[in-house]
């Protein structure tokens, strides 16, 4: 066996030790959920030295582990504010599913690059669920736009969205001017590249339907109720799938719809903000603002607590908040609830089956790049007129592009491409 393969082996041992573990100490424990714990009894009886691996007991490593058939990995590439910052972007949680599927949950302003870290092509990263209109939900839509598009997805992005009082205010409209507002991003990629992975194309739902379904595709329902949080359209999601409901809130103040659907869930995200006080000292916010936005348009601890003690769900996910916060909003909601509870933070992953729910952080490389999938593009449109004028081409310097004849010969050579040798056409060639 090649080290590296004994390396995963001994990993995968580790984790199913670490998985058993967490589930009989979940079990045994309800209402005292502690990971570290548990992780400590899992690795007990293993010797650390000098030159032993160190037991993976709290780490997914991407890429390394496969789901079991009725199993669902939950992990969150955004869980901040609008305010962009180094540890956290904006809202965003990918779920993936025992059976392949992966779907998006929001993507908040700089979600794409913890996408990115987790090193699934892009291919697979086309489905995407927007609760609500406001940037710090859908802002980094460019980016996975694009950037899967330069990076091999072979096509169109596929967006549900809700509707709006107006059909001004819905994610149809807001999706057709994005992309108008990227016309030259799309009429520059869609010559060079291939203008199939450029379209969007949009599923808009009524907000106002009450646990209607929105999707219902190879074995998983996503369901959609109404949010309050400002202005007609936000909504939160429930998503079923093997026995299993999860559910995501969006942005949304205490409702009766979250109470009502959201019941009895096995993994509820929904967001909880600290108490006015602690924006007033960490963000400067003026005390009238701060405790309108902790608690009129968002959700204090203290309210999500009181909704989780009604729903009573196998795991409560508490987001949207600067992570420094965390301790002082979970001693908020320990005022009004006492169960299973994670502290969400970027890059922090759960595991959810039947049996047992786990939480650890996923360990990505700074410089991952997106991941090819087994697709290929579509080749580039025939008859696609160019967007650059002649006089903007005819400027090229020819010195310039022939100096790197001699190697762009040798991929040439390599790859077998005589027949599309871009050079050729050009003025200011010389062959060898
Ligand atoms: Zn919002
Ligand atoms: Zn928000």
């Amino acid at each position: 066996m090649s080290p590296s393969r004994r390396s995963r082996l001994s990993r995968a041992i580790a984790c199913t030790a670490l998985l058993v573990a967490l589930a009989l100490g979940y079990v045994l424990g309800r209402g005292g959920f502690d990971p570290l714990a548990v992780a400590h009894a899992a690795g007990a009886g293993r010797v650390p030295g000098p030159n032993v691996e160190a037991p993976d007991r709290y780490v997914y490593y991407p890429g390394t582990e496969v789901l079991a058939k009725g199993e669902v990995r939950v992990i969150a590439c955004g869980t901040g504010m609008p305010d962009q910052r180094i540890a956290q972007a904006s809202a965003c949680f990918l779920f993936e599913f025992g059976n392949g599927e992966k779907l998006i949950f929001d993507l908040g302003t700089g979600s794409a690059r913890n996408l990115t870290g987790l090193m699934i092509p892009y291919e697979f990263l086309d489905k995407v669920f927007i609760s609500h209109l406001h940037t710090d939900h859908w802002g980094e839509l460019g980016a996975l736009w694009a950037g899967g598009w330069t990076s091999g997805r072979p096509g169109p992005l596929r967006l549900w969205g809700p509707s709006g009082q107006t059909p001004e205010m819905g994610t149809k409209y807001a999706v057709e001017h994005f992309l108008k507002a990227n016309n030259w991003d799309y009429q520059t990629r869609a010559y060079k590249i291939t203008p199939v992975p450029g379209q969007i194309d949009v599923t808009e739902f009524d907000y106002a339907k009450e646990n209607a379904v929105v999707y219902q595709e190879s074995g998983i329902t996503v369901r959609s109720w109404p949010a309050i949080h400002a202005g007609d359209g936000p909504v939160s999601f429930g998503i079923e799938y093997a026995g299993l409901k999860l559910v995501f809130g969006g942005d949304t103040t205490p409702n009766r719809w979250f109470v009502q659907f959201a019941e009895d869930a096995d993994f509820v995200i929904h967001e909880a903000f600290a108490d006015p006080g602690r924006y007033v000292e960490l963000m400067s916010q003026p005390p009238q603002l701060a405790w309108r936005m902790c608690c009129e348009f968002h959700t204090s601890g203290q309210s999500f607590g009181k909704i989780m003690s009604e729903i009573r769900p196998r795991l409560a996910v508490a987001y949207h908040h600067q992570e420094e916060l965390g301790p002082s909003i979970e001693n908020s909601i320990r005022q009004t609830y006492d169960g299973p509870l994670s502290m969400a933070t970027d890059l922090m992953v759960w595991n959810v089956t039947k049996d047992a729910i786990t939480e650890r952080m996923a360990v990505v490389t700074r410089r991952a790049n997106a991941v090819p999938g087994p697709t290929r593009q579509p080749p580039p449109e025939r008859g696609r007129p160019d967007p650059m004028s002649d006089p903007i081409a005819q400027g090229e310097w020819g010195p310039g592009f022939n100096a790197q004849n001699e190697m762009l010969d040798a991929h040439r050579k390599k790859y077998g491409l005589e027949d599309q040798d871009w050079r050729k056409g050009r003025p200011w060639f010389r062959a060898e």
